[in-house]
């Protein structure tokens, strides 16, 4: 599959039916699998051959998914986990634990930045938060003798910040350790992170990938080219023989192509089994096969808003990185050259009461805090999720008190604009 376009693999890579199989991904709603002998369990277990005995730990029908997203973007191994949020924590804790220290991007999805700042905070990881846009030496600063990773999003959601690829990916490796991207917003039609030197990538399938608001899912996908082993010292998880495991080492067993997810599935997912349910899997890859089309759609639709917003009297300022002028524009043009995404940001001229009025007038567009599927929709974060913030704290995440965040589904383009035309009155 590899020699084919993205296009391709969207529709047909993973699953690959033998003579006179289902031609559609098959479902096993199975907790279990059956063996003949207990040292065929035996043999599974001890990782000394591959198949499944646990759905906790794995299932078919997700392996195919895993795999069909793993050639999308390039990488060697893939997981589906439960949620983007199990994908983005097993992703830094299969190699950070208490003791160690993350650098990360300060404009990252507050899901993950929560996740990151409160709660992996409290089981011992620290994190230093730097601006996406910080100088070579601020970034450098940043890092610790015990960093274990550097973390940030392609398409920051919902700052709408590009990743500097190659600033962060020289910094990490420079520090000897991996960059993982959350590549949700760009999808690996419009971006893969691989080629741009990060090291893991993860998804919150939930958003385009599954793109029918249906399913809520993650994935983690490797690249395969980390080198542990080069700096053992600072990845014993990997480098040393694991106890609850036989003493396997991940890294000289599974070499650098599998190790990392190897590691994520026998130790996070069998503690912790934040697995996707088969029958999401089976969504998502339905939605995958169209993906490719969809997304053209999505940047269609978002540009145009993105433009005519620009040029309307009502509308303060706009964010949409693949919109020229905006600030991230050259670097959206570098590393997202077929278009970004279909989220626009924009402030209502005026203060947070017109941004609401406005959102009361819209007709298609409907009020949700989903983002990144098939129907537009739209919220005003100072008036719901971050209604706890004074205006002083919202100032100092980002959020105005006027602005909106528009995601753009997968309806006509000129509806979709006459919509917010009428609606800012
Ligand atoms: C939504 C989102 C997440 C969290 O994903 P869930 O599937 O909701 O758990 C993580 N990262 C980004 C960029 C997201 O947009």
């Amino acid at each position: 599959m590899s020699e084919y376009h993205i296009e391709t693999k969207c529709v047909q890579a993973g699953y690959r039916p033998g003579n006179g199989e289902p031609r559609e991904v098959p479902i096993i709603q199975s907790t279990t699998f059956k063996y003949d002998t207990s040292a065929d369990v035996g043999r599974l277990f001890d990782l000394e051959a591959s198949g499944y005995f646990y759905t906790r730990l794995q299932n078919p029908t997700n392996d195919y998914v895993a795999a069909k997203i793993a050639q999308m973007e390039g990488g060697t191994a893939g997981m589906l986990t439960s949620s983007g949020q199990a994908a983005n924590f097993f992703a830094v804790f299969n190699i950070a634990s208490k003791g160690d220290h993350v650098v990360a991007c300060s404009t990252i999805y507050g899901g993950t930045f929560n996740l990151f700042n409160v709660t992996m905070r409290r089981m011992g990881i620290d994190f230093t938060f730097v601006s996406p846009d910080c100088t070579d030496e601020e970034l450098d600063a940043a890092f610790c003798p015990n960093t274990k990773a550097v973390f940030g999003e392609t398409i920051a959601n919902p700052a709408l910040t590009v990743l500097d690829f190659d600033k962060f990916a020289r910094a990490a490796h420079a520090h000897g350790v991996p960059l993982i991207v959350d590549n949700t917003f760009a999808t690996p039609v419009n971006c893969r992170p691989f080629e741009f030197g990060a090291d893991i990538v993860t998804h919150s399938t939930t958003k385009y990938m599954d793109g029918h608001g249906a399913a809520v899912g993650g994935a983690i996908i490797d690249s395969g080219r980390f080198d542990w082993m080069a700096h053992a010292d600072k990845f014993p998880g990997l480098t040393t023989p694991d106890e609850s495991y036989h003493g396997i080492t991940y890294a000289e067993k599974f070499g650098k192509e599998g190790a990392f997810i190897t590691k994520a599935t026998a130790q996070l997912m069998r503690d912790f089994g934040s697995i996707q349910s088969p029958q999401n899997a089976f969504y998502l890859n339905l939605g995958l096969e169209s993906l490719h089309c969809r997304m053209k759609q999505h940047c269609a639709n978002g540009l145009a808003l993105a433009g005519f917003l620009k040029s309307s009297p009502k509308v303060e300022w706009v964010s949409y990185p693949s919109l020229p002028g905006d600030k991230y524009y050259d670097r959206a043009l570098k590393y997202l050259p077929n278009g970004s995404c279909g989220v626009v940001s924009f402030g209502v001229r005026g203060g947070r009461k017109e941004a609401e009025d406005f959102m009361g007038r819209l007709k298609i567009f409907a009020i949700e805090t989903h983002v990144a599927d098939a129907r537009s929709c739209c919220l005003h974060p100072a008036s719901s999720t971050h209604r706890q913030l004074t205006e002083q704290e919202l100032i100092d995440c980002g959020i105005s008190g006027n602005l909106v965040r528009m995601s753009c589904g997968l309806e006509n383009t000129e509806d979709l604009v006459a919509d917010v035309e009428q609606a800012l009155g």
